[in-house]
């Protein structure tokens, strides 16, 4: 069986990610699995634990850190985030193509580690657009919102390390895009 693609979905907090991938996910012929990730922060209302992330202590984070247990791993606004190495390891094999959502230093990691990954950065069709979308999640305190658009506009100047650059301006047309990308890489 043909080992499954490795594909890295990045973009700004806010640009729409999980929406896009809710989309393209529904295309069955991409054989897509979710690499679900560990992270240290508070689930949001809706989360839940073992469907959005692993939400553990930071000891965990650390023990797993040492056990080299993850393919990638980077300190976000404060919290830890991470991928499960074994994991997308085993889907692959299973021939399914997997799908991180990870943010830039964790991109740049995996593509040292995995040239061959397909790499798809998400953008918003202007920073103001963006804002917009950070502060209509109305679930975070000012500070983290203003640290989330800093770390915004520095991700936006690693688009060229991408494959592939797609503009979340519609959600339906964007994941159209993203479908097509994968499957021209099956
Ligand atoms: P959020 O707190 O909004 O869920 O995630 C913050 C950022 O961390 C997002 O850009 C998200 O894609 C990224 N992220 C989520 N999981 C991982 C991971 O396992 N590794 C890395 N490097 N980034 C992640």
């Amino acid at each position: 069986m043909k080992k499954g693609l490795l594909i890295v979905f990045s973009g700004p907090s806010g640009v729409g990610k999980g929406t896009v991938r809710a989309e393209f996910s529904k295309n069955e012929a991409l054989k897509l699995a979710y690499s679900i990730s560990m992270t240290t922060r508070d689930p949001r209302e809706g989360e839940k634990d073992g469907v959005d992330y692993f939400f553990v202590t930071r000891e965990r984070f650390k023990e797993a850190i040492e056990n080299e247990e993850l393919l990638e791993w980077t300190e976000f606004v404060g919290n830890y985030y991470g991928t499960p190495a074994a994991y997308v390891e085993k889907l692959r094999n299973e021939g399914k193509n997997v799908l991180l959502e990870i943010e830039v230093d964790g991109a740049s990691q995996i593509r040292k580690k995995c040239p061959d990954a397909l790499t798809i950065f998400l953008i918003p069709p202007s920073m103001e657009e963006l804002e917009r979308r950070i502060r209509g999640r109305r679930s975070e305190p000012e500070e983290i919102v203003q640290q989330r658009l800093a770390k915004a506009e520095r991700e936006m100047k690693m688009i060229t390390e991408y494959k592939y650059v797609v503009c979340n301006d519609n959600v339906d047309l964007a994941a159209r895009i993203v479908s097509a990308i994968i499957e021209a890489h099956m």
